[in-house]
């Protein structure tokens, strides 16, 4: 038997958020993200469940060809392209949708002829400073790669540094012009990620890519996932293993970071950072258990965590606690550790099994 402790996957809480990426892009077609095991959620399962994405995402080649090998047969998109020019045949073969962003990359394409055309996304750097080709590249480099007979120039994309911060507008309105004054209005385009799809109908493009949104977390700090109607698809839960009662003054857990400020009854639950619960969480992170939040105390330990029962009525062990989810939102656990809902939920561990319902 499992010792518990499990990440539920709801399947209608990512029908649901795709569909509000239908809502507010009712033009585009959807890259479905899936990169880093679709967030932590299960690349082929959540890739199988949204049916109605035009096409998959993932950064690299071995993502795309487990997909594959899963079944998944839609269009699937490498983000990072490849850096193995040798993979370039099987890119074609498998019909992968491959992003090219840097010389290295069209050199790679230009020594090797691949049997099956080879489809390709030229990125362009308008800000992000990461991946692409500056804007004053763009165009030799489009035609180069239009001169390979072995080459299909698909579209040409672009990714947002600041499209989640409202005080930042001007930055990512002049990448967008940018994007549109190396673009013509016949080409392909791909420009919004979860904020820009969220933040202005400007920042979409032909494909929108939106990853954190799908699986119910917000890409904003500003703006909750219930405010954007977008409902949490991971719950991630732990039993309650053992209940304790220490005094006043006492300490708790390695190194007894933390003492009781009073008589305190102690939770110890079945999740630690050996299962992707981050170990710097500190006193007071929220914990949800039987419809109330009972704060973190003490360090967290590789399989276990504590918590601070003290106010609830009737802890008993194989009480369920939930660490994100349904009723917790990731973004208000990651915002008490100090990262992101994206951190956390792509950090889960192997050790946790997903396990899917409707
Ligand atoms: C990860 C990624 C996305 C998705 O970003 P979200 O913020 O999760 O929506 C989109 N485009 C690119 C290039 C990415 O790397």
């Amino acid at each position: 038997m499992s010792r518990g402790t499990r990440a539920l996957i709801s399947r209608s809480a990512l029908k649901h958020n795709f569909a509000q990426v239908k809502l507010r892009a009712p033009s585009s077609r959807i890259w479905a993200v899936v990169k880093a095991n679709a967030y932590g959620h299960g690349a082929s399962a959540v890739a199988r469940v949204l049916s109605e994405a035009d096409g998959f995402a993932v950064s690299t080649f071995d993502e795309g060809i487990a997909l594959r090998n899963d079944g998944i047969s839609k269009p699937i998109i490498l983000l990072e392209g490849v850096t193995d020019g040798s993979q370039l045949a099987e890119v074609a073969r498998q019909r992968f949708h491959c992003v090219v962003h840097c010389r290295e990359q069209v050199e790679q394409i230009a020594s090797q002829s691949t049997t099956d055309p080879l489809i390709v996304w030229l990125k362009a750097d308008t800000g992000m400073h990461r991946l692409g080709f500056s804007p004053s590249e763009v165009k030799a480099v489009r035609l180069q790669l239009q001169s390979f007979s072995h080459v299909e120039l698909n579209g040409l994309m672009t990714h947002l540094a600041c499209a989640d911060d409202q005080a930042k507008n001007e930055t990512t309105n002049a990448q967008v012009s940018q994007f549109q004054e190396i673009t013509q209005s016949s080409d392909i385009t791909s420009i919004g990620n979860s904020a820009g799809i969220i933040m202005n109908e400007r920042w979409h493009g032909d494909w929108v890519r939106p990853g954190i949104m799908l699986y119910g977390a917000s890409p904003v700090a500003t703006k909750s996932a219930a405010s954007l109607d977008l409902q949490a698809v991971m719950t991630f839960q732990s039993p309650v293993i053992a209940v304790r009662r220490i005094q006043r003054g006492e300490g708790a857990g390695y190194g007894h970071r933390w003492h009781a400020p009073r008589d305190s009854v102690i939770a110890t639950l079945a999740a630690g950072y050996g299962d992707g619960y981050p170990r710097h969480a500190p006193d007071g992170t929220p914990v949800w258990l039987n419809g109330q939040i009972a704060p973190l105390v003490g360090r967290v330990s590789m399989d276990m965590l504590m918590i601070d029962v003290t106010d609830l009525a009737q802890v008993q062990v194989g009480d369920m606690a939930e660490l994100w989810g349904e009723h917790l939102p990731v973004d208000q656990v990651a915002s008490a550790i100090d990262t992101i809902g994206y951190e956390l939920l792509t950090r889960l561990s192997g050790r946790v099994p997903l396990e899917f319902a409707d």
